[in-house]
């Protein structure tokens, strides 16, 4: 026991592991389950692969289930959630069923007798209309629902008000209208996994080399999933105006995630893009799930975009900042909790593509205020958005209801 957390004194303060350690005790032999819709892809899964064995090394017998869901349902739960994140969607019975029904299904071969049962995001939200309940639900909203759909926001919220408590990812997202506990937790990323951890100059460039990126110039990118509110597109109208400017190469990163059935759709649509750019062979258009790579391309970045429309949090922000790299962000959802507006990086409203571009074209042509940027964002990540204070928050939750 403790092996596991002992071994993050080296990225964080003493007294945050002391606290763990200290805290984790009344805990002890308590069985958790957290339900979530993917394994991979994504910020929901990048936090729980870490923070269930860290449960699991502080005596906590926390465990993960995945819905099984067809490409059907993730298709109809990808329009809910773009709904939530304000979209227009055709609400149909036929989609209300099917969700209604897989959580059903799942139900029937999941058997729940746990002390507290966490359900991530909307995908399985439902399953709590199959259980008799003999426990806290906890819900862990991970999405900008600040201007939801009404439609889909009245359906989803029947569900929520059954259960204790909802958790969101900053205070404008808590509801007046769902009367049961909120509280906010900010997401938070893990100093020690392959994606983040410190890795050897010739590691990086041998990882870029392998996918075809060379530091022969400067680069600037995007990671994130092929997705519309990450606007990748307008990525590359904000790399155009730079690039008229200043020698430069775009990278565009992502992975597709198994719940994400509209990556594929963009990936194609962005790649065609490519094709119609004066400066297509500067741009990098890369899909693989490599978390080395990621770490490596963060790394060498000169510049991070996160060009997002709507962003409950926004990981890959705290992930580039706390290798030292500069973000361009927009100033939406969880982003501006992240990118202060000149110290850790610049913050645009979503669509001045202008006012990206001059920011990048500022960092690029001064590597003073690149580095300045970079050693104050790696501070503030470390101050705010570790794994070990993620897992301090949830004591506050499990101190509530099972103390
Ligand atoms: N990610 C990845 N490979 C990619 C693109 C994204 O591993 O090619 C990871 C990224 O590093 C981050 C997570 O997926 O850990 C995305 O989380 P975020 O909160 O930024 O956005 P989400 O996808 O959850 O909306």
């Amino acid at each position: 026991m403790y092996e596991a957390v002992n071994k993050y004194r080296k990225a964080v303060d003493k007294h945050t592991i002391d606290q763990l350690i200290e805290r984790s005790e009344k805990f002890r032999d308590k069985h958790i389950v957290c339900i979530s819709s993917t394994y991979q892809g994504g910020g929901v899964a990048e936090m729980l692969n870490s923070m269930v064995p860290l449960f699991d090394d502080l005596g906590i017998d926390v465990g993960w289930r995945i819905l099984h869901g067809s490409p059907d349902f993730f298709t109809v739960t990808k329009k809910f959630h773009n709904a939530l994140q304000g979209e227009k969607i055709n609400f149909s019975d036929l989609k209300r069923d099917l969700y209604y029904e897989t959580n059903k299904r799942f139900a029937k071969f999941t058997h729940l007798y746990h002390d507290m049962v966490i359900v991530h995001d909307p995908q399985p939200l439902p399953m709590i209309d199959f259980y008799k309940k003999e426990q806290p639900w906890v819900f862990r909203f991970h999405i900008d629902i600040s201007q939801p759909n009404p439609l889909v926001w009245e359906y989803l919220g029947d569900f929520i008000r059954k259960y204790d408590h909802m958790v969101v990812s900053q205070e404008s997202y808590k509801k007046d209208d769902i009367p049961i506990a909120q509280s906010v937790i900010f997401p938070a990323i893990d100093p020690l996994s392959l994606k983040n951890r410190s890795i050897p100059e010739n590691t990086v460039n041998r990882y870029l080399s392998r996918f075809g990126i060379y530091r022969d110039k400067p680069i600037v990118a995007q990671v994130s999933r092929f997705d519309k509110f990450k606007d990748p597109k307008g990525v590359m109208k904000i790399f155009n105006l730079v690039r008229k400017q200043r020698d430069c190469q775009l990278v565009l990163l992502g992975s597709m995630a198994t719940d994400d059935p509209e990556g594929q759709k963009m990936y194609d649509s962005v790649l065609k893009e490519r094709e119609k750019n004066v400066f297509k062979d500067d741009i990098k258009i890369i899909v693989v799930d490599n978390d080395i790579l990621v770490n490596s391309l963060q790394r060498a970045a000169d510049v991070v975009i996160q060009k997002s429309l709507r962003e409950g949090f926004g990981l890959v922000v705290s992930e580039a900042l706390y290798k030292q790299t500069p973000v361009v962000a927009s100033n939406v959802g969880g982003i501006p909790y992240q990118v202060k507006d000149g110290v850790t990086g610049f913050l645009h409203d979503p669509y001045d593509v202008v006012g990206f571009s001059e920011s990048v074209l500022k960092i690029l042509g001064d590597s003073q205020l690149k580095s300045e940027l970079g050693k104050n964002g790696k501070e503030h990540v470390k101050k705010n958005f570790l794994i070990t204070r993620l897992i301090l928050d949830w004591f506050d939750i499990f101190e509530h209801y099972l103390g």
